[in-house]
């Protein structure tokens, strides 16, 4: 008889375990606490972007939905071997090694790829925002070189797809309250009042960065000011049912991931706005300019790497200044390559002829310190080296306290525009402990027999911070082999 697994949740780590578990025959039933509108959780916000390792640009054509596009003869995808997708991921270890999670992450990241793309979701090069030209060559600079097609959403919708046409089962509007725990078995959940039984649960439903209570009590007081970037559903039930069983915690509670996001955008990214809008609420351009807070500082190296490596911090950091916001300042050498984000109908942004024009318009902020450290970075900046956004060029300040590490431009071509921000979080790192069949363990390190998890949940992936696109494909890598584990 086959088995029957249900899964909580149904963004891009559920739908990963339920394919996985379809093909293994079981019976699957995906339970969402959102509407079918509002049904992906964050996967649907996201740009679809996805990290994993390759050993050269051949491998990724079978992934394309294009593979024809002519763009392709001029480009380089160069190569992202599993040393340094590893070493990205130690460099926000803070000098703890690998975890066990981040080797598998590592090592299964392209087969799960390729495994996703033989269910036919299909990908493109991100084009846009992960390559720049350069003697007519489309160079990608930072090991991310393919998201889903048509983002977020069209991850959400093919792997929907897949799931559906295994025969998997979703109910929308279904929020599971609680888990059937009995002699030590996890034999099915609750909705409400009503039972429903299975042979094994599998734990996708996020992480807890919707929730404020919890965001205040595991990272700070200050994260009640963070606006929330993705779904509002995302309020740590998964998590808390677990704990309350005797799970163990793992990871890093107080860590998570947060970028700078408009000062004036409504939290949860526009609920209102198609999910493609939504991220462009996301400032994410600070490495072509500076960041002053109101004190008129500047406050961290918005050079210091590419912006892959710096974004998921830098929303902390200005979440931390006074009054929890920044001014990101640009002048009009750059606004061509500047993304999207910046364009968008609801960008809020301030513009002025001249410095002085600019800072008169700026809000909160300390406008003779700000002029003050425009002309200092100005005076700083190193003219003997070549701007060179593909790489990282060294054009550095050269004698300010907090060193613009690259791209240091002088801000001297009129216009000027500054974009104010805050920052928004993104997801949180703390979660459950697995074991390599994607069990839950608990605080004796033992499976909780019938209990699986994947997805933001799993604790231990990430830690101080974050190689770009590396959540989706922990989804899925951790979805698989949940999936494969619930039906053993
Ligand atoms: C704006 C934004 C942009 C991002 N861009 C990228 C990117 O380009 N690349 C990348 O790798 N990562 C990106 N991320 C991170 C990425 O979204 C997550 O890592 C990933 O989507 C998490 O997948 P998941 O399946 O674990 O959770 P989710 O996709 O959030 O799914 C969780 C689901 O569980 C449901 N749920 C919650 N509680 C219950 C309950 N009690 N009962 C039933 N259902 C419940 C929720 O409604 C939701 O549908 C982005 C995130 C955001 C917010």
């Amino acid at each position: 008889m086959s088995k029957k697994i249900i899964i909580v949740g149904s963004g891009n780590a559920a739908l990963s375990a339920g394919i996985a578990s379809l093909e293994k025959g079981a019976e699957v039933t995906i339970y969402e606490k959102a509407n079918k509108k509002m049904a992906g959780g964050n996967t649907k916000y996201t740009a679809g972007a996805m990290r994993f390792s390759y050993e050269s640009g051949d491998q990724l054509i079978d992934l394309l939905n294009n593979p024809n596009d002519e763009r392709l003869k001029d480009t380089d995808f160069g190569s992202y071997t599993q040393e340094k997708f590893k070493n990205d991921l130690l460099n926000f270890n803070d000098g703890r090694p690998l975890s066990w999670e981040q080797e598998i992450l590592v090592s299964k990241s392209l087969e799960t790829i390729q495994w996703l793309s033989s269910h036919d979701v299909k990908f493109e090069p991100i084009y846009s925002r992960q390559s720049f030209i350069k003697e007519g060559k489309h160079i990608f600079w930072g090991g991310l070189t393919l998201a889903s097609e048509n983002e977020g959403v069209g991850l959400f919708n093919q792997e929907l797809s897949a799931f559906l046409s295994l025969g998997g089962k979703i109910f929308y509007e279904n929020a599971v309250t609680d888990l059937f725990f009995e002699d030590n078995v996890v034999k099915g959940i609750y909705i409400g009042d009503d039972k429903i039984e299975s042979d094994g649960v599998i734990l996708a439903s996020g992480g807890f960065e919707a929730n404020d209570d919890l965001r205040k009590s595991f990272i700070g007081a200050n994260w009640l000011k963070a606006k929330v970037r993705g779904t509002p559903y995302n309020t740590g039930d998964g998590l808390k049912m677990a704990l309350d069983i005797g799970a163990i915690k793992h990871g890093l509670y107080d860590g998570c991931h947060a970028t700078p996001m408009d000062l004036h955008m409504k939290n949860y990214g526009g609920l209102d706005l198609e999910p493609k809008e939504r991220k462009n609420y996301r400032k994410i351009c600070y490495f072509l300019g500076i960041m002053v807070n109101a004190k008129g500082l500047r406050f961290l190296d918005e050079g210091k790497n590419f912006r892959n490596y710096t974004y998921a911090q830098y929303g902390r950091q200005v979440l931390e200044q006074p009054g929890h916001f920044a001014w990101q300042i640009f002048d009009s050498k750059v606004f061509d390559l500047l993304y999207e984000e910046y364009r968008f109908h609801d960008a809020h942004f301030v513009e002025g002829e001249t410095i002085d024009e600019l800072i008169s318009k700026m809000d909160g902020i300390d406008k003779i310190e700000t002029k003050k450290t425009i002309v200092e970075y100005n005076n700083s900046v190193d003219l003997n080296t070549a701007f060179d956004p593909t790489i990282l060029d060294g054009k550095s300040t050269l004698d300010l306290s907090i060193k613009k590490s690259n791209w240091a431009q002088r801000i001297d071509k009129s216009p000027f525009r500054a974009f104010p921000v805050t920052g928004g979080i993104t997801f949180t790192y703390g979660g459950l402990k697995i074991n390599k069949n994607g069990s839950v363990l608990d605080i004796h390190n033992k499976p909780i027999v019938g209990l699986y998890a994947c997805g933001e949940l799993v604790g231990g992936v990430f830690f101080n911070g974050y190689p770009g696109g590396s959540g989706l494909t922990s989804g899925a890598v951790f979805g698989r082999i949940a999936g494969y584990g619930a039906t053993k």
